[in-house]
């Protein structure tokens, strides 16, 4: 063991430091050596007598040329933390977190070994990967068979190749169209998952006008609110509203589920969308009068898969995937997403999206593009 040099230090200080599982090694402003504990001389395939007094460069120096960075820190007398340092020793590199810090005329470096932490982590990553690639090719591979499920479907319901015999015939054939849309809606849900979460899902922004893209999507969603008996409408904005940065297509999805689920929860009344204009962002809200939803679970639903119970007869059910891909794509083009409800009373969800040329606007175009230029390296 290292000799202390100082005879107040007790005893039992020494044997701690000499048993600690952790590399220990302090050293003169010289650059010599004063003590190395068991640990760090075994990682050195030497004893900590050979040690002592050697030059800690000399000794360290050969394993990673860095380390001599973090000593002269250490001797400037700044403190130091490096994460997952390599090291390579003869056998194998290893990896280590390394604290250097600075005592009384002597500086202190800690060899934490997270070698297996590393090997551990670097496993999950792959086997991330991996899943994320099986999801996305799994999902795509399903789309042609659903696809052509859906269409056989269609055109033996619709009689074009003979008769549907009995009632109830019909009925199993339309239970199981409606299962097919329902399997098409959860494959699309998660192909747009696994994109947005792989960083795959591009966005392309531009400077838009924003009533018209609002009022196109409400006219084409008339039809199946006539069709449930709820009053959807656009109230314009008294003045016009200034120019947004948005991708358009991204923006009318998440206005659409946004829409869809309103018409979905709210069984009579109304949804009204309508635009408020603030500092540096244009706020919509689609507010419904449907079966609300209660106070502690308004967090949740932007959760990936969540559904309130109460609320998804199987006719309803969806895939619990819709809140959690708006609220991606809404803060990927610089928004917030929220709701406030109250259970039978109804609910207003609300996103926001900046106004072009705002430093938000800005910040937000310079994140997409270095992402989209990340993605084009890793090619
Ligand atoms: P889903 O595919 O189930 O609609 P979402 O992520 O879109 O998935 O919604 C998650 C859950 O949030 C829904 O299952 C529902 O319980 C609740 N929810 C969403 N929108 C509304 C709404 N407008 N009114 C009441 N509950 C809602």
């Amino acid at each position: 063991m290292g000799v202390f040099e100082f005879d107040t230090i007790p005893k039992y200080y020494e044997d701690i430091v000499d048993i600690a599982p952790i590399g220990i090694i302090t050293f003169d402003y010289l650059e010599n050596i004063l003590i190395i504990n068991q640990q760090m001389a075994f990682y050195l395939n030497s004893s900590p007598k050979e040690l002592v007094g050697k030059n800690i460069k000399a000794v360290l120096g050969y394993l990673n040329p860095e380390i001599l960075i973090i000593i002269d820190a250490v001797k400037n007398k700044t403190s130091i933390f490096k994460e997952f340092f390599s090291l390579k020793f003869k056998d194998k590199e290893q990896f280590f977190n390394i604290k250097g810090s600075v005592l009384p005329e002597q500086g202190l470096l800690i060899f934490e070994n997270v070698t297996s932490i590393k090997e551990y982590q670097d496993q999950l990553k792959s086997l991330d990967q991996s899943k994320d690639e099986f999801i996305s090719i799994a999902s795509h591979d399903l789309r042609t068979p659903i696809t052509a499920i859906r269409g056989y479907l269609d055109m033996v319901l619709k009689e074009e190749v003979g008769v549907i015999a009995t009632p109830k015939m019909k009925e199993y054939l339309e239970l199981a169209r409606s299962g097919s849309l329902r399997l098409n809606d959860l494959v699309q849900d998660i192909l747009s998952v696994s994109r947005i979460e792989q960083k795959r899902m591009r966005f392309n922004l531009k400077n838009v006008e924003l009533e018209p893209v609002i009022e196109n999507l409400v006219k084409q969603t008339q039809i199946e609110a006539q069709q449930k008996n709820v009053n959807l409408e656009f109230i314009y904005p008294k003045s016009k509203l200034p120019l947004v940065q948005i991708d358009q297509n991204r923006f009318t999805e998440v206005l659409a589920n946004l829409i869809g689920n309103a018409l979905k929860f709210t069984p009579r009344g109304s949804v009204i969308i309508k635009t408020i204009l603030r500092n540096d962002h244009v706020r919509i809200d689609c507010i419904d009068t449907g079966i609300g939803i209660a106070f502690d679970k308004q967090k949740q639903v932007f959760k990936k898969f969540f559904q309130l119970d109460s609320s998804t007869s199987s006719q309803n059910k969806g895939t619990g995937l819709g809140l959690y891909i708006c609220k991606m794509i809404t803060e990927k083009m610089g928004g917030r997403i929220g709701v406030s409800s109250a259970p039978q009373k109804g609910s207003d969800f609300f996103f926001t999206i900046p106004i072009s040329g705002t430093p938000l606007a800005k910040r937000t175009l310079e994140i997409i593009q270095q992402e989209a230029q990340n993605h084009v390296d890793q090619k």
